[in-house]
């Protein structure tokens, strides 16, 4: 691997270790997409992306067990590296960091970075501690790659909103891109937890789009309406079963402002034994 260093090649550089990474981080300007792997079009759109704007583009593949809660999938998350080292480097990466979990949490490990006021909402309060892994690994991302930008999706809206104020809180000096949410013809959001889905739930889990897309085309701003038509929506599909759905001012997931700002209506469904996220973001 360290014969490649110096040289960005046509060949994907598979990088496991810290120090190799911030060698190979060298090559500048540096985009970062940070990932769980199991690559599909939302994550493929986010490299693209990247590699219109930076010269040298990492892609991090890490299922991160600090935002896994006990009872979650973390075991069982799906992952085939091969497939994803393939798709990554077609949609224009030029190295992938897949560190081990010894090599960002060796013995002894024991900070953490909280961003209060936005672990703790939403998303938060369903999965108590799970920002705080994601704080954490993506500080420790970017203090090891040191990347110019780093792109997010806006599929997890709460967590793009969540490390922006980490990374204007912590002077990070990285551009943090959130690209628009990829989605499967029929709407459903790209997720490399939709893998769990049967053909039936596949199906059902269609609904979940189509209730926010006509809570939105309501016109409506009005967070209880908002809600409401979602609630009403999915009602007619029993398969999905709705965990939450919240009205929120978009920049900063405090209420909704009478007057001004975007309103991200935002949602967590279970189909069958899997929980999905979804949102829109509502202009005025
Ligand atoms: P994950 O591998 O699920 O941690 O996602 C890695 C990055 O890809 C995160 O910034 C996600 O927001 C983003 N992402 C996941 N799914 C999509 C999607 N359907 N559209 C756009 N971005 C996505």
């Amino acid at each position: 691997m360290f014969d490649k260093i110096g040289v960005v090649s046509d060949e994907l550089v598979v990088l496991g270790g810290v120090e190799e990474m911030r060698a190979f981080a060298a090559h500048r300007p540096l985009g970062l997409v940070p990932t769980m792997g199991y690559l599909h079009e939302g994550h493929l759109s986010l490299i693209r992306r990247a590699r219109e704007e930076c010269a040298t583009v990492v892609v991090s593949i890490f299922v991160n067990p600090l935002q896994f809660g006990p009872g979650e999938d973390f075991e069982r998350y799906p992952r085939d590296p091969e497939r994803d080292a393939a798709l990554a480097k077609v949609a224009g990466a030029d190295a992938l960091f897949m560190p081990e979990v010894a090599a960002l949490y060796p013995e002894g490990f024991a900070t953490e970075v909280r961003v209060r006021g936005v672990e703790d909402i939403l998303e938060g309060t369903a999965r108590p501690g799970h920002f705080a892994g994601v704080a954490t690994v993506l500080a420790k991302l970017l203090n090891i790659v040191v990347p110019e930008r780093m792109y997010m999706g806006q599929k997890d809206a709460q967590q793009a909103v969540l490390v922006g104020r980490m990374i204007r809180d912590l002077n990070f000096p990285v551009r943090l891109v959130v690209c628009p949410t990829v989605r499967e013809p029929d709407g459903l959001a790209m997720s490399s937890r939709n893998a769990y889905l049967d053909a039936e739930e596949r199906a059902a889990a269609a609904a979940i789009s189509r209730a926010l897309f006509a809570a939105r085309d309501t016109g409506s701003v009005d967070p209880d309406a908002l809600e409401e038509a979602v609630r009403e929506a999915l009602v007619s599909e029993p398969l999905v079963v709705l965990e939450y759905v919240s009205a929120n001012d978009a920049a900063t997931l405090g209420p909704v402002k009478p007057k001004t700002g975007e309103v991200l209506l935002s949602l967590a469904a279970h189909v069958g034994k899997t929980r999905l996220i979804d949102n829109v973001v509502i202009k005025r």
